[in-house]
């Protein structure tokens, strides 16, 4: 299939025929350019491997005009959310590199936006990503006419991720290994 320079995955991401399978899902990460800049990455990777995650693929991009616009569609986050957050959110995503992972796990999706905790910063809880890296809240964002800097994202459904991954990742460039702890995480 050929490179589709917006919008268009390249291919169908699929880990194998269970891709939807709670037990054995890929999501896509990314860590926003406020993480790289701040010097996050290791303390944030840190807890994704402490949850027994797999790093299957893991890059800086620095993302074109078309890959942040097919990463955030306007179809959903300019519905959801109004024109001036999705342009905010294309310049902020573009404001610098990003750290891209595909990450693999039993409820991947679901355990990595529990990591991330809720949008907001200011109001998600201790102990999550968002509300333990960042303060910010939607009034600021607003007043200053910028994206909320919530440091890092995550794909919401198996659907999203699916077409996330395929945004961002090859699928020459994601590998399948085992962690020595694999068996306890995976029971297999
Ligand atoms: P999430 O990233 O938690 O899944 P959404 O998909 O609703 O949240 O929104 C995508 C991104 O858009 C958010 O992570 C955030 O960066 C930005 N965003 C959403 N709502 C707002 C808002 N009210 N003000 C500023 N930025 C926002």
């Amino acid at each position: 299939m050929n490179p589709g320079p917006c919008g268009t995955p390249r291919f169908r991401y699929s880990n194998n025929s269970m891709a939807k399978d709670a037990n054995f899902q890929t999501t896509l990460v990314l860590f926003k350019p406020d993480a790289i800049r701040r010097g996050l990455i290791g303390r944030i990777l840190t807890r994704i491997e402490d949850a027994g995650l797999n790093i299957r693929g893991m890059k800086l991009v620095r993302a074109t005009e078309d890959q942040a616009r097919a990463h955030y569609l306007w179809e959903d986050i300019g519905k959801r959310h109004g024109e001036t957050v999705w342009k905010n959110l294309i310049d902020f995503l573009l404001s610098g590199p990003v750290l891209a992972l595909a990450v693999h796990g039993n409820g991947a999706v679901e355990v990595m936006r529990k990591l991330c905790g809720p949008t907001e910063p200011l109001t998600a809880p201790p102990g999550t990503i968002r509300g333990d890296f960042s303060h910010h809240g939607y009034a600021l964002s607003r007043d200053a006419n910028q994206s909320i800097r919530n440091v890092i994202h995550a794909s919401a459904t198996p659907e999203e991720a699916e077409r996330e991954l395929a945004v961002w990742f090859d699928p020459t460039e994601l590998y399948d290994y085992r962690r020595c702890d694999h068996e306890e995480h995976f029971l297999e």
